[in-house]
């Protein structure tokens, strides 16, 4: 599979590489750091990034402008479904490469590579790197430690395991960079935020078997003076509550009149709950785009529903 991928970026003089929409810091790292390994060993070659880029993420790297290409090859990473691919028109492209760590979605109809248990999309790219003599350097290395250690949510989850520590150690012995620098990037935020977070902890409701959720509405994240999309990201730091199993931020998104479900547990899977709305994601952290509140309420009930057989079968097998 590594051999196909590199052979087929070697046959292409024009290569767009694009992940999904609503970018996130893996989505974002792995198409840069793809695309500069690209340009360091084929400077001759057209490669562009591409997407709808994020003020919050600016610092990390610079995206390419939108720009038609003949006879190109496309690279998505991070994204299973060609619908949340961000400004992709899937037809004007002559070969495709999937790199991606979710769930299978759809073939996208070129070279799959997928890991379903991988970290990140960076991961992925790192030990195809390692299968290539492709030259590398600590800034590419850097951004694709970037994707993995906010993906991982700095090594939380089973992804974190002894092989991934052994090609994180292999990549920082060879291609060392300034960690504290690359955290600060990564972890910056404006006291606003750290506000908002105190807010989110102060009125997050929690059922009694253990669903915590919140609706954050425009005029909360006016009165916080946050976007809207750091607001939704906050979902993240909620992890390690006691009482609370699954949770769930409803943060509306006026800008393109939809509010946006995001959904993590440390208990139930929840991704068939964020598919019955259109929506999807890894089994522990899934979300999805509803247009109004009841909605939103629709999916609360049904992951409470979800945490009442899970707390019964939990009870069943004498846990
Ligand atoms: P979020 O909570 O928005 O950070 O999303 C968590 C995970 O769910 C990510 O892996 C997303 O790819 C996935 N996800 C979020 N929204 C959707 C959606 N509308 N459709 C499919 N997957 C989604």
């Amino acid at each position: 599979m590594y051999k196909k991928i590199l052979k087929m970026i070697k046959r292409y003089d024009a290569i767009v590489i694009a992940r999904h929409i609503g970018v996130d810091p893996d989505a974002l790292c792995s198409q840069l750091a793809l695309r500069d390994v690209i340009r360091l060993n084929f400077p001759e070659k057209k490669v562009i990034a591409i997407g709808t880029g994020s003020a919050k993420f600016a610092h990390i790297g610079k995206l390419d402008k939108l720009e038609k290409l003949d006879h190109a090859l496309l690279i998505v990473t991070d994204t299973p479904d060609k619908r949340r691919v961000d400004s992709v028109d899937f037809s004007q492209f002559s070969s495709v490469i999937k790199i991606d760590h979710h769930p299978f979605v759809e073939d996208f109809g070129g070279i799959e590579l997928i890991d379903e248990k991988a970290s990140s999309a960076c991961e992925i790219i790192m030990k195809f790197l390692m299968h290539t003599k492709l030259q590398i350097n600590s800034s590419i290395v850097e951004l694709l430690y970037m994707g993995l250690v906010s993906d991982s949510n700095r090594f939380l989850f089973d992804s974190s395991t002894p092989e991934l520590f052994s090609l994180i150690s292999y990549y920082l012995d060879k291609y060392p960079f300034d960690l504290s620098d690359c955290y600060q990037k990564l972890y910056m935020r404006p006291l606003n935020e750290v506000r908002l977070e105190g807010y989110i902890a102060l009125h997050m409701t929690v059922t009694e078997h253990g669903l915590g959720y919140i609706p954050i509405t425009n005029e909360i994240i006016h009165e916080y003076g946050v976007d809207s999309a750091s607001a939704g990201n906050m979902i993240n730091n909620f992890n390690f509550i006691k009482e609370v199993l699954v949770w769930v931020t409803m943060t509306e998104d006026i800008k393109n009149n939809q509010i946006r479900i995001s959904i993590r547990s440390r208990g139930p899977v929840i991704n068939h709950v964020a598919e019955k709305y259109h929506g999807g994601g890894h089994k522990f952290a899934s979300g999805a785009r509803v247009k109004t509140m009841e909605e939103a309420m629709k999916i609360i009930d049904d992951l409470e529903q979800l945490l009442i057989e899970y707390q019964s079968e939990v009870t069943d097998n004498g846990n």
